[in-house]
């Protein structure tokens, strides 16, 4: 059986540890891999590298760390195919959407090439006589990046890149679920000539985790996984004072108005629910219909749900794959049943899918269950699977309180063909990216990414600018340089003089 191991200062290890934990292959149902499971000491001895490689790399150029992102880009970028395989093979989704993911996190990479300008500073000439001040951002050290399985590339390119080109060195902890594309990546690091160190992969689970999160030279964590280890990663790693963004889970909510395009809507729907077998954290899982677009819409997205087609992800037929342990199968299976139980009714029912000759693989189908309340299992559990659920309500200003009352505030969407009804959701949803027309409202690279509420603890979204703000720290320099001719005495009381 194949093994993954950690990545520390540019070389495969397996470190001291012996714990191993199952990667399957969720098509096939069956283990294909093991990955290695740090120690608290394996961790130690990644920080102790990756602090070590801080020296050098906190002091490279501008123009050096500009030129080791673009060699990164070009080769994330030939090896693009190779990257969405992985991904494919270890998390279930077909590869045609994993490569859209490798693409997003690319942009990430192209936002970083760009890191001369990002960290350009401020010059105020003269403030007083003969004085001048000016700001710059300095790297903060060692930086630590926690990530969820359902975007094993992507979810690590909104973090690495960005704390790398700021001067930092990163140790990433991927999840064990998907860890391989992490090894793919770091020897990309390494060909674009990125110096041994700067880039660390540490797989494990809550022993390494904690061990980044109490490490006193880890200066900063990242983190993006569900809601309650996000709280738990925020609260410990501030309590030691480190600098953490927690990015947690997500219930996505699509207004669907009746002057909407119905069938533009219900296309989109169906897509943002079950892309990806419902495993993004900006999928749309809940529709909430207003007035007359309750019946029209469920009509619709039941008859296109039941026409997904559904596969391994390595079919170039397949649009919706298998989710990504039986686990996770067995809790959205057991979630559609407590709707059903609780009144709500299914019209397009995924227990106990089965793709011929996938027996055993992980597959729920596409599921759709009209006539949710929002006191149902099925609506206050976040599925994170192929599940579309259905809330009916009778205006626009009961949907956006609805929308509000959700402890979620990720992404959400209304579909809609008015400019009024729009403006009055984006302006008043508590939550951090809304689409209009547009289910997903995935932020460009270069705008950052976050949720509000129970999306995110912390104060900074992730990448863009408020990424580089995150990764680095200011300083403002007040600076005299005295002139024989111009003495300037000195006073003890506050200057006010010009
Ligand atoms: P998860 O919270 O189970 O795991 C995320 C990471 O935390 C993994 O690396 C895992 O090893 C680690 N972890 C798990 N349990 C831990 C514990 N008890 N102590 C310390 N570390 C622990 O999440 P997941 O199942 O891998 O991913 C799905 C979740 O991620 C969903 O809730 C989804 O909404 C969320 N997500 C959010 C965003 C976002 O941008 N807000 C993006 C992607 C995924």
């Amino acid at each position: 059986m194949r093994t993954i191991e950690h990545w520390i200062c540019g070389k495969s290890t397996s470190g001291e540890s012996t714990r191993r934990g199952p990667v399957w292959n969720p098509a096939a149902g069956e283990q294909q891999a093991e990955v290695v499971l740090a120690t608290s000491r394996d961790v130690d001895d990644t920080v102790r590298t990756a602090r070590a490689a801080f020296e050098e790399w906190s002091q490279a150029s501008l123009s050096k760390r500009a030129s080791v992102l673009f060699a990164f880009r070009e080769l994330v970028n030939a090896h693009l195919d190779e990257l969405a395989e992985i991904v494919s093979d270890e998390h279930g989704k077909v590869v045609s959407d994993a490569r859209g993911e490798v693409q997003r996190g690319l942009e990430v990479v192209e936002f970083c090439c760009g890191i001369p300008s990002l960290l350009k500073g401020d010059y105020s000439d003269q403030v007083s006589t003969g004085i001048d001040v000016y700001s710059f951002r300095e790297p903060l050290g060692v930086c630590a990046g926690i990530t969820p399985f359902n975007f094993p590339v992507m979810v690590p390119m909104w973090m690495h890149p960005v704390a790398i080109a700021c001067g930092n060195t990163f140790v990433l902890k991927p999840s064990e679920r998907d860890p391989s594309a992490s090894t793919l990546v770091a020897e990309l690091w390494r060909e674009a000539g990125l110096p041994d160190g700067v880039f660390n992969v540490v797989h494990g689970d809550k022993e390494a985790v904690d061990a980044l999160l109490d490490h006193p030279d880890v200066a900063a964590v990242s983190f993006v996984g569900s809601t309650p280890i996000a709280k738990y990663i925020h609260e410990r790693a501030t309590s030691t004072g480190k600098r953490v963004q927690a990015l947690g889970g997500a219930k996505n909510h699509a207004i669907v108005l009746p002057d909407a395009d119905l069938d533009f809507a219900s296309d989109h729907l169906v897509a943002a629910a079950f892309g990806s077998a419902g495993e993004r954290c900006m999928a749309i899982s809940a529709a909430v219909t207003v007035g007359a677009a309750g019946d029209a819409v469920v009509d619709a997205v039941s008859e296109k749900a039941a026409k997904v087609k559904v596969g391994p992800g390595r079919d170039p037929a397949s649009e919706m794959g298998p989710v990504v342990t039986p686990q996770a199968r067995d809790r959205i299976v057991g979630l559609i049943g407590s709707g059903e139980e609780q009144g709500a009714r299914i019209t397009v029912d995924g227990r106990g899918f089965v793709v011929p000759g996938h027996e055993q693989g992980f597959f729920v189908g596409p599921t759709v269950v009209d006539r949710v309340t929002a006191e149902m299992d099925v609506y206050r559990e976040e599925i994170f699977g192929p599940v579309l659920s259905v809330v009916r309500t009778e205006t626009v200003d009961e949907a956006i309180r609805l929308v509000n009352a959700n402890p979620y505030g990720n992404g959400t969407a209304i579909f809609t063909s008015s400019g009024e009804a729009a403006r009055r959701f984006q302006r008043g949803v508590n939550v951090g990216m809304i689409g209009v027309n547009v289910p997903i409202p995935v932020p460009m690279a270069y705008y950052s990414f976050g949720g509000w509420k129970d999306s995110l603890f912390g104060d900074k979204h992730i990448h863009g600018p408020e990424g580089v703000s995150f990764y680095t720290r200011g300083k403002v320099v007040t600076s005299r340089w005295p002139h024989v001719e111009h003495p300037v005495d000195a006073s003890y009381h506050f200057p006010t003089h010009d």
